[in-house]
Protein backbone atom coordinates (compact mmCIF):
# COMPACT_ATOMS: atom_id res chain seq x y z
CA UNK A 1 0.00 0.00 0.00
CA UNK A 2 1.70 3.23 -1.13
CA UNK A 3 1.00 6.20 1.77
CA UNK A 4 -2.17 7.73 2.78
CA UNK A 5 -3.23 11.22 0.99
CA UNK A 6 -3.16 13.64 3.42
CA UNK A 7 -5.10 16.62 4.15
CA UNK A 8 -4.46 20.17 5.70
CA UNK A 9 -7.81 20.95 7.14
CA UNK A 10 -10.33 19.37 8.86
CA UNK A 11 -14.11 18.28 7.30
CA UNK A 12 -16.40 18.71 9.75
CA UNK A 13 -18.30 15.89 10.14
CA UNK A 14 -21.69 14.99 11.58
CA UNK A 15 -22.60 11.80 12.42
CA UNK A 16 -26.24 10.73 12.49
CA UNK A 17 -28.99 7.84 13.36
CA UNK A 18 -29.72 4.24 12.47
CA UNK A 19 -29.18 2.61 9.03
CA UNK A 20 -27.32 5.81 7.90
CA UNK A 21 -25.66 5.78 11.15
CA UNK A 22 -24.35 2.16 10.15
CA UNK A 23 -23.22 2.59 6.79
CA UNK A 24 -21.80 5.88 8.45
CA UNK A 25 -19.08 4.07 10.05
CA UNK A 26 -19.14 0.95 7.28
CA UNK A 27 -17.90 3.92 4.52
CA UNK A 28 -15.55 5.30 6.65
CA UNK A 29 -14.08 2.13 7.60
CA UNK A 30 -14.00 0.25 4.13
CA UNK A 31 -13.62 3.22 1.60
CA UNK A 32 -11.69 6.27 3.57
CA UNK A 33 -9.29 5.38 6.47
CA UNK A 34 -6.93 2.65 4.17
CA UNK A 35 -6.42 5.66 1.55
CA UNK A 36 -6.79 8.95 3.47
CA UNK A 37 -5.03 10.42 6.43
CA UNK A 38 -8.65 11.59 7.36
CA UNK A 39 -8.99 14.63 9.54
CA UNK A 40 -12.33 15.47 10.86
CA UNK A 41 -13.67 17.98 13.26
CA UNK A 42 -16.25 15.64 15.10
CA UNK A 43 -19.89 16.39 15.92
CA UNK A 44 -22.61 13.44 17.04
CA UNK A 45 -25.52 14.17 16.52
CA UNK A 46 -27.22 10.84 16.87
CA UNK A 47 -30.61 11.37 18.93
CA UNK A 48 -29.08 10.03 22.09
CA UNK A 49 -26.28 12.75 22.00
CA UNK A 50 -28.75 15.40 21.22
CA UNK A 51 -30.64 14.36 24.18
CA UNK A 52 -27.43 14.23 26.35
CA UNK A 53 -26.23 18.08 25.52
CA UNK A 54 -30.03 19.57 25.48
CA UNK A 55 -29.72 19.82 21.44
CA UNK A 56 -26.08 22.24 21.87
CA UNK A 57 -24.32 19.73 19.78
CA UNK A 58 -26.25 20.57 16.75
CA UNK A 59 -25.78 24.45 17.25
CA UNK A 60 -22.03 23.24 17.76
CA UNK A 61 -21.96 21.84 14.59
CA UNK A 62 -23.37 24.23 12.57
CA UNK A 63 -20.67 26.59 13.86
CA UNK A 64 -17.83 24.46 13.15
CA UNK A 65 -18.93 24.56 9.38
CA UNK A 66 -19.01 28.47 10.04
CA UNK A 67 -14.98 27.77 10.88
CA UNK A 68 -13.67 25.09 8.49
CA UNK A 69 -16.00 25.96 5.90
CA UNK A 70 -16.78 22.43 4.54
CA UNK A 71 -18.69 19.55 6.32
CA UNK A 72 -20.52 16.40 5.73
CA UNK A 73 -23.76 15.23 7.47
CA UNK A 74 -24.96 11.42 8.01
CA UNK A 75 -29.23 11.58 8.15
CA UNK A 76 -30.23 12.40 11.73
CA UNK A 77 -34.14 11.99 12.91
CA UNK A 78 -36.74 14.67 13.05
CA UNK A 79 -38.25 14.16 16.57
CA UNK A 80 -41.64 13.17 16.18
CA UNK A 81 -44.48 11.70 19.56
CA UNK A 82 -42.74 8.39 18.93
CA UNK A 83 -39.73 9.06 18.60
CA UNK A 84 -39.59 11.20 22.29
CA UNK A 85 -40.91 7.64 23.93
CA UNK A 86 -38.37 5.45 21.78
CA UNK A 87 -35.64 7.55 23.19
CA UNK A 88 -36.86 8.91 26.07
CA UNK A 89 -36.26 12.48 25.36
CA UNK A 90 -36.62 16.02 27.30
CA UNK A 91 -38.32 17.40 24.28
CA UNK A 92 -39.26 17.54 20.82
CA UNK A 93 -35.94 18.70 19.40
CA UNK A 94 -36.56 20.46 16.08
CA UNK A 95 -34.74 19.60 12.92
CA UNK A 96 -31.20 19.50 12.93
CA UNK A 97 -31.39 20.15 9.30
CA UNK A 98 -33.58 23.47 9.87
CA UNK A 99 -31.80 24.33 12.73
CA UNK A 100 -28.35 24.50 10.51
CA UNK A 101 -30.25 25.91 7.78
CA UNK A 102 -31.45 28.79 10.04
CA UNK A 103 -27.93 29.63 11.50
CA UNK A 104 -25.81 29.45 7.70
CA UNK A 105 -28.82 31.09 6.34
CA UNK A 106 -28.20 28.42 3.28
CA UNK A 107 -30.08 27.04 0.17
CA UNK A 108 -30.45 23.37 -0.18
CA UNK A 109 -29.31 21.92 -3.70
CA UNK A 110 -30.35 18.70 -4.80
CA UNK A 111 -28.62 16.84 -7.40
CA UNK A 112 -29.53 13.09 -8.94
CA UNK A 113 -26.25 10.68 -9.74
CA UNK A 114 -26.15 9.86 -12.77
CA UNK A 115 -25.53 6.17 -14.40
CA UNK A 116 -26.39 4.37 -17.64
CA UNK A 117 -28.22 1.16 -16.57
CA UNK A 118 -30.79 3.44 -14.86
CA UNK A 119 -32.90 5.34 -17.18
CA UNK A 120 -34.78 8.88 -16.46
CA UNK A 121 -38.43 8.36 -17.09
CA UNK A 122 -37.69 11.70 -19.43
CA UNK A 123 -35.87 10.38 -22.32
CA UNK A 124 -34.40 13.57 -23.15
CA UNK A 125 -32.62 13.93 -19.29
CA UNK A 126 -29.06 13.27 -20.29
CA UNK A 127 -27.37 15.67 -17.92
CA UNK A 128 -28.91 16.50 -13.91
CA UNK A 129 -31.15 18.62 -12.67
CA UNK A 130 -30.47 20.49 -9.74
CA UNK A 131 -33.04 22.03 -8.07
CA UNK A 132 -32.27 24.81 -6.01
CA UNK A 133 -34.80 25.37 -3.09
CA UNK A 134 -35.74 28.42 -0.98
CA UNK A 135 -35.78 27.10 2.43
CA UNK A 136 -37.51 30.29 4.27
CA UNK A 137 -40.83 31.44 4.61
CA UNK A 138 -44.33 31.47 2.41
CA UNK A 139 -46.79 28.27 3.21
CA UNK A 140 -44.18 26.66 5.18
CA UNK A 141 -44.51 29.70 8.15
CA UNK A 142 -47.87 30.80 7.32
CA UNK A 143 -51.14 31.46 9.34
CA UNK A 144 -54.21 30.61 8.25
CA UNK A 145 -58.10 30.63 9.03
CA UNK A 146 -61.59 28.90 7.86
CA UNK A 147 -63.83 31.10 7.90
CA UNK A 148 -67.01 29.75 8.82
CA UNK A 149 -69.36 32.35 7.77
CA UNK A 150 -70.31 36.15 6.20
CA UNK A 151 -67.51 38.55 7.13
CA UNK A 152 -64.95 41.14 6.40
CA UNK A 153 -60.64 39.48 5.82
CA UNK A 154 -58.44 42.02 6.13
CA UNK A 155 -54.86 42.71 5.05
CA UNK A 156 -53.43 45.51 8.04
CA UNK A 157 -50.23 46.80 8.76
CA UNK A 158 -49.56 48.57 11.23
CA UNK A 159 -45.81 50.11 10.76
CA UNK A 160 -43.85 50.61 14.18
CA UNK A 161 -44.57 54.47 14.16
CA UNK A 162 -48.07 53.19 14.54
CA UNK A 163 -49.56 54.46 10.87
CA UNK A 164 -51.87 51.83 9.81
CA UNK A 165 -52.44 50.45 5.98
CA UNK A 166 -55.24 48.42 5.28
CA UNK A 167 -56.26 46.09 2.29
CA UNK A 168 -59.80 44.05 1.71
CA UNK A 169 -59.05 40.50 1.03
CA UNK A 170 -62.18 39.14 0.63
CA UNK A 171 -66.01 40.00 2.06
CA UNK A 172 -67.37 36.56 2.53
CA UNK A 173 -70.92 35.65 2.26
CA UNK A 174 -70.42 32.29 3.07
CA UNK A 175 -67.59 29.54 4.34
CA UNK A 176 -64.09 29.64 2.69
CA UNK A 177 -60.50 29.93 4.22
CA UNK A 178 -57.77 32.35 4.47
CA UNK A 179 -54.17 32.45 4.66
CA UNK A 180 -51.18 35.11 5.42
CA UNK A 181 -48.01 34.61 4.45
CA UNK A 182 -44.35 36.54 4.30
CA UNK A 183 -40.99 36.47 2.99
CA UNK A 184 -37.58 38.88 4.07
CA UNK A 185 -35.97 40.68 1.25
CA UNK A 186 -32.93 39.96 2.95
CA UNK A 187 -33.67 36.41 2.70
CA UNK A 188 -34.07 36.47 -0.58
CA UNK A 189 -31.22 38.05 -1.53
CA UNK A 190 -29.11 35.12 0.21
CA UNK A 191 -30.81 32.75 -1.70
CA UNK A 192 -30.01 34.64 -5.22
CA UNK A 193 -26.55 34.87 -4.13
CA UNK A 194 -26.16 31.56 -3.16
CA UNK A 195 -27.85 30.07 -6.91
CA UNK A 196 -25.45 32.73 -8.51
CA UNK A 197 -22.93 31.44 -6.62
CA UNK A 198 -23.33 27.62 -7.03
CA UNK A 199 -23.91 28.01 -10.80
CA UNK A 200 -20.81 29.86 -10.95
CA UNK A 201 -18.92 27.17 -9.30
CA UNK A 202 -20.85 23.94 -10.90
CA UNK A 203 -20.49 25.52 -14.25
CA UNK A 204 -24.17 25.80 -14.88
CA UNK A 205 -26.89 27.56 -16.28
CA UNK A 206 -29.52 29.27 -13.81
CA UNK A 207 -33.20 28.99 -14.28
CA UNK A 208 -35.30 31.10 -11.71
CA UNK A 209 -39.00 30.77 -12.04
CA UNK A 210 -42.12 32.29 -9.99
CA UNK A 211 -45.59 33.45 -11.08
CA UNK A 212 -44.93 37.18 -11.19
CA UNK A 213 -47.67 37.73 -13.63
CA UNK A 214 -50.22 37.02 -11.16
CA UNK A 215 -48.88 37.83 -7.51
CA UNK A 216 -47.30 41.40 -8.98
CA UNK A 217 -46.00 42.57 -5.40
CA UNK A 218 -45.32 38.51 -3.49
CA UNK A 219 -43.47 37.00 -6.47
CA UNK A 220 -41.89 40.07 -8.79
CA UNK A 221 -40.42 40.71 -5.84
CA UNK A 222 -38.61 37.62 -5.57
CA UNK A 223 -38.07 38.41 -9.99
CA UNK A 224 -36.49 41.54 -9.11
CA UNK A 225 -34.17 40.94 -6.45
CA UNK A 226 -32.36 38.15 -8.43
CA UNK A 227 -32.33 40.61 -11.43
CA UNK A 228 -30.54 43.39 -9.26
CA UNK A 229 -28.13 40.96 -7.81
CA UNK A 230 -27.13 39.15 -10.94
CA UNK A 231 -27.09 42.68 -12.76
CA UNK A 232 -24.81 44.69 -9.99
CA UNK A 233 -22.98 41.18 -8.42
CA UNK A 234 -22.49 38.33 -11.28
CA UNK A 235 -23.50 39.58 -14.89
CA UNK A 236 -19.60 39.77 -15.59
CA UNK A 237 -18.78 36.46 -13.84
CA UNK A 238 -21.39 34.50 -15.78
CA UNK A 239 -20.47 36.23 -18.91
CA UNK A 240 -16.72 35.42 -18.61
CA UNK A 241 -18.25 31.43 -17.97
CA UNK A 242 -20.44 31.43 -20.78
CA UNK A 243 -22.86 30.75 -18.72
CA UNK A 244 -26.43 31.75 -18.60
CA UNK A 245 -29.06 33.19 -16.22
CA UNK A 246 -32.76 32.99 -17.47
CA UNK A 247 -35.64 33.99 -15.71
CA UNK A 248 -39.40 32.77 -16.47
CA UNK A 249 -42.64 31.83 -15.12
CA UNK A 250 -42.61 28.34 -13.20
CA UNK A 251 -45.29 27.11 -15.53
CA UNK A 252 -42.72 27.91 -18.59
CA UNK A 253 -40.15 27.01 -16.73
CA UNK A 254 -41.35 23.65 -16.18
CA UNK A 255 -42.60 22.90 -19.72
CA UNK A 256 -39.14 23.88 -20.81
CA UNK A 257 -37.71 20.98 -18.59
CA UNK A 258 -39.23 18.24 -19.74
CA UNK A 259 -37.88 19.11 -23.03
CA UNK A 260 -34.71 19.90 -22.31
CA UNK A 261 -31.28 17.45 -21.92
CA UNK A 262 -31.04 18.49 -18.53
CA UNK A 263 -27.78 20.04 -16.99
CA UNK A 264 -29.21 23.30 -15.43
CA UNK A 265 -29.68 24.39 -11.80
CA UNK A 266 -33.70 25.58 -11.55
CA UNK A 267 -33.81 27.55 -8.38
CA UNK A 268 -37.57 27.57 -7.37
CA UNK A 269 -39.41 29.01 -4.07
CA UNK A 270 -39.68 27.02 -1.21
CA UNK A 271 -43.12 25.55 -2.30
CA UNK A 272 -42.20 25.07 -5.83
CA UNK A 273 -38.90 23.53 -4.83
CA UNK A 274 -40.58 21.10 -2.30
CA UNK A 275 -43.07 19.79 -5.48
CA UNK A 276 -40.46 19.50 -8.03
CA UNK A 277 -37.23 18.30 -6.02
CA UNK A 278 -39.28 15.23 -5.46
CA UNK A 279 -40.38 15.19 -9.03
CA UNK A 280 -37.41 15.30 -10.42
CA UNK A 281 -35.81 12.73 -7.90
CA UNK A 282 -37.95 10.45 -8.84
CA UNK A 283 -38.14 10.84 -12.71
CA UNK A 284 -34.36 10.17 -12.15
CA UNK A 285 -34.52 7.01 -10.14
CA UNK A 286 -34.29 6.71 -6.44
CA UNK A 287 -34.19 8.81 -3.36
CA UNK A 288 -30.90 7.07 -2.57
CA UNK A 289 -29.28 8.11 -5.86
CA UNK A 290 -30.09 11.82 -4.83
CA UNK A 291 -27.24 14.01 -2.97
CA UNK A 292 -27.88 17.57 -1.59
CA UNK A 293 -26.14 20.22 -0.63
CA UNK A 294 -26.18 23.50 1.62
CA UNK A 295 -24.61 26.44 0.70
CA UNK A 296 -24.71 29.69 2.68
CA UNK A 297 -24.40 33.07 0.95
CA UNK A 298 -20.60 32.95 2.78
CA UNK A 299 -19.33 30.08 0.79
CA UNK A 300 -19.91 27.43 2.87
CA UNK A 301 -20.63 23.87 2.30
CA UNK A 302 -22.87 21.01 4.06
CA UNK A 303 -23.10 17.53 1.99
CA UNK A 304 -25.35 14.93 2.91
CA UNK A 305 -27.49 12.39 1.00
CA UNK A 306 -31.27 13.61 0.25
CA UNK A 307 -32.98 10.29 2.09
CA UNK A 308 -33.38 9.74 5.74
CA UNK A 309 -32.07 7.54 8.36
CA UNK A 310 -33.61 4.13 6.44
CA UNK A 311 -35.46 2.86 10.04
CA UNK A 312 -37.07 0.08 8.68
CA UNK A 313 -33.83 -1.27 7.56
CA UNK A 314 -32.54 -0.48 10.67
CA UNK A 315 -34.91 -2.35 12.84
CA UNK A 316 -33.82 -5.42 10.64
CA UNK A 317 -30.02 -4.40 10.64
CA UNK A 318 -30.78 -4.53 14.31
CA UNK A 319 -32.48 -8.25 14.80
CA UNK A 320 -29.33 -9.50 12.79
CA UNK A 321 -30.13 -9.33 9.53
CA UNK A 322 -27.52 -8.29 6.72
CA UNK A 323 -29.52 -5.50 4.60
CA UNK A 324 -29.29 -4.62 1.13
CA UNK A 325 -29.08 -0.44 2.18
CA UNK A 326 -28.22 1.89 -0.76
CA UNK A 327 -25.09 4.07 0.48
CA UNK A 328 -24.35 5.65 -2.83
CA UNK A 329 -25.85 9.02 -1.83
CA UNK A 330 -24.45 8.91 1.62
CA UNK A 331 -20.57 8.10 -0.22
CA UNK A 332 -21.35 11.31 -2.78
CA UNK A 333 -21.54 13.18 0.67
CA UNK A 334 -18.43 12.01 1.46
CA UNK A 335 -16.61 12.58 -2.02
CA UNK A 336 -18.23 15.94 -2.14
CA UNK A 337 -17.35 17.15 0.29
CA UNK A 338 -13.76 15.98 0.33
CA UNK A 339 -13.46 17.51 -2.90
CA UNK A 340 -14.61 20.65 -1.90
CA UNK A 341 -11.88 20.67 1.06
CA UNK A 342 -9.13 19.85 -1.33
CA UNK A 343 -10.28 22.80 -3.84
CA UNK A 344 -10.26 25.05 -0.87
CA UNK A 345 -6.99 23.87 0.23
CA UNK A 346 -5.58 23.26 -3.15
CA UNK A 347 -4.74 19.70 -2.50
CA UNK A 348 -5.46 17.91 -6.23
CA UNK A 349 -5.07 14.44 -4.79
CA UNK A 350 -7.46 14.86 -2.65
CA UNK A 351 -10.24 16.07 -4.74
CA UNK A 352 -8.74 12.81 -7.89
CA UNK A 353 -9.27 10.56 -4.63
CA UNK A 354 -12.58 11.92 -4.19
CA UNK A 355 -13.27 11.30 -8.06
CA UNK A 356 -11.82 8.18 -8.00
CA UNK A 357 -14.24 7.34 -5.67
CA UNK A 358 -17.13 8.80 -7.03
CA UNK A 359 -15.83 6.86 -10.20
CA UNK A 360 -15.81 3.32 -8.71
CA UNK A 361 -19.18 3.65 -7.03
CA UNK A 362 -20.91 4.34 -10.68
CA UNK A 363 -18.65 2.04 -11.82
CA UNK A 364 -20.20 -0.73 -9.47
CA UNK A 365 -23.75 0.05 -10.13
CA UNK A 366 -23.01 -0.04 -13.99
CA UNK A 367 -21.62 -3.46 -13.38
CA UNK A 368 -24.74 -4.83 -12.30
CA UNK A 369 -23.70 -5.32 -8.48
CA UNK A 370 -27.04 -3.62 -7.41
CA UNK A 371 -28.49 -2.79 -3.72
CA UNK A 372 -32.41 -4.32 -3.66
CA UNK A 373 -33.64 -0.84 -4.33
CA UNK A 374 -31.66 -0.20 -7.30
CA UNK A 375 -31.98 -3.48 -8.94
CA UNK A 376 -36.16 -2.69 -9.18
CA UNK A 377 -35.19 0.40 -11.45
CA UNK A 378 -31.81 -0.56 -13.10
CA UNK A 379 -32.20 -2.24 -16.78
CA UNK A 380 -28.86 -4.97 -15.85
CA UNK A 381 -28.52 -7.64 -18.31
CA UNK A 382 -27.43 -9.87 -15.10
CA UNK A 383 -27.69 -8.28 -12.12
CA UNK A 384 -26.26 -9.50 -8.98
CA UNK A 385 -28.39 -8.28 -5.45
CA UNK A 386 -26.07 -7.46 -2.87
CA UNK A 387 -26.20 -6.83 0.27
CA UNK A 388 -24.63 -3.24 1.95
CA UNK A 389 -21.57 -5.10 2.86
CA UNK A 390 -20.60 -6.41 -0.14
CA UNK A 391 -21.41 -3.45 -2.61
CA UNK A 392 -18.69 -1.97 -0.52
CA UNK A 393 -16.71 -4.84 -1.02
CA UNK A 394 -17.01 -4.17 -4.86
CA UNK A 395 -16.70 -0.23 -4.95
CA UNK A 396 -13.59 -0.89 -3.41
CA UNK A 397 -11.83 -3.41 -5.83
CA UNK A 398 -12.68 -0.58 -8.71
CA UNK A 399 -11.19 2.22 -6.27
CA UNK A 400 -8.07 0.42 -5.85
CA UNK A 401 -7.86 -0.25 -9.59
CA UNK A 402 -8.00 3.29 -10.30
CA UNK A 403 -5.70 4.07 -7.31
CA UNK A 404 -3.23 1.83 -8.98
P1 LIG B 1 -36.13 7.39 4.59
O1 LIG B 1 -35.19 7.11 5.68
O2 LIG B 1 -35.61 8.17 3.44
O3 LIG B 1 -36.67 5.99 4.07
C1 LIG B 1 -37.90 5.78 3.42
C2 LIG B 1 -37.84 4.49 2.61
O4 LIG B 1 -37.15 4.75 1.39
C3 LIG B 1 -37.07 3.37 3.27
O5 LIG B 1 -37.87 2.64 4.18
C4 LIG B 1 -36.60 2.58 2.08
O6 LIG B 1 -37.64 1.79 1.52
C5 LIG B 1 -36.28 3.67 1.08
N1 LIG B 1 -34.89 4.18 1.18
C6 LIG B 1 -34.47 5.42 1.55
N2 LIG B 1 -33.15 5.51 1.50
C7 LIG B 1 -32.69 4.29 1.13
C8 LIG B 1 -31.41 3.74 0.91
N3 LIG B 1 -30.29 4.47 1.09
N4 LIG B 1 -31.31 2.46 0.52
C9 LIG B 1 -32.40 1.71 0.33
N5 LIG B 1 -33.66 2.17 0.52
C10 LIG B 1 -33.80 3.44 0.91
O7 LIG B 1 -37.40 8.19 5.12
P2 LIG B 1 -38.34 7.96 6.40
O8 LIG B 1 -38.48 6.50 6.68
O9 LIG B 1 -39.52 8.77 6.13
O10 LIG B 1 -37.57 8.63 7.60
C11 LIG B 1 -36.77 7.92 8.56
C12 LIG B 1 -36.13 8.94 9.48
O11 LIG B 1 -35.26 9.77 8.73
C13 LIG B 1 -37.11 9.85 10.16
O12 LIG B 1 -36.86 9.86 11.56
C14 LIG B 1 -36.86 11.22 9.55
O13 LIG B 1 -37.00 12.23 10.51
C15 LIG B 1 -35.46 11.12 9.09
N6 LIG B 1 -35.10 11.95 7.91
C16 LIG B 1 -33.91 12.60 7.94
C17 LIG B 1 -33.48 13.33 6.85
C18 LIG B 1 -32.14 14.02 6.93
O14 LIG B 1 -31.47 13.95 7.93
N7 LIG B 1 -31.73 14.70 5.88
C19 LIG B 1 -34.25 13.39 5.69
C20 LIG B 1 -35.47 12.69 5.66
C21 LIG B 1 -35.87 11.96 6.77
P3 LIG B 1 -37.90 0.25 1.91
O15 LIG B 1 -38.06 0.20 3.39
O16 LIG B 1 -39.16 -0.04 1.15
O17 LIG B 1 -36.73 -0.55 1.45
MG1 LIG C 1 -41.09 17.35 0.34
Amino acid sequence: MTSLIEMKNPLVELDGDEMTRVLWQMIKETLLIPYLHLQTDYYDLGLANREKTADRVTLEAAEAVKIHKVGVKCATITPNAERVKEYGLREMYKSPNGTIRAILDGTVFRQPILVQNIKPLVKTWSKPIIIARHAYGDIYKDVEQRIEGAGKVELVFTAANGQVSKEVIHNFVGSGVVLGMHNLDQSISSFARACFRYALAQKRDLWFATKDTISKKYDHTFKDIFAQIFAEEYQEKFARAGLKYFYTLIDDAVARLMRSDGGMILACKNYDGDVLSDLVASAFGSLAMMTSVLVSPQGEYLYEAAHGTVQRHYYRYLKGEKTSTNPVATIFAWSGALKKRGEFDQLPQLVSFARSLEKATIETVEAGYLTKDLAAIAETAVPEIVNTERFLVEIKSRLEELLA
